[in-house]
């Protein structure tokens, strides 16, 4: 156990390349990142790409997006 060292949760404003900002919990006050659900071509349908839904679900994981 490290119960000195406890992260604290922020609201995080995650701001996108695209310029889409959106708030999400995290460990972080701020994050910035190239993709999200507004521009991400799965979620736009653009594009059909498992390489590109696997890239989704390690971002959506890595900031607790699945919910
Ligand atoms: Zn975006």
């Amino acid at each position: 156990m490290q119960e000195a060292i406890q992260p604290k949760y922020y609201q995080a404003k995650v701001v996108c390349n695209c310029g889409n900002e959106f708030v999400t919990g995290s460990t972080k006050k701020e994050i910035h990142v190239e993709i999200c659900s507004k521009c991400h071509p799965f979620y736009t349908g653009q594009q059909k790409s498992t390489s590109a839904r696997g890239r989704i679900e390690r971002f959506n994981r890595k900031y607790g997006l699945n919910k």
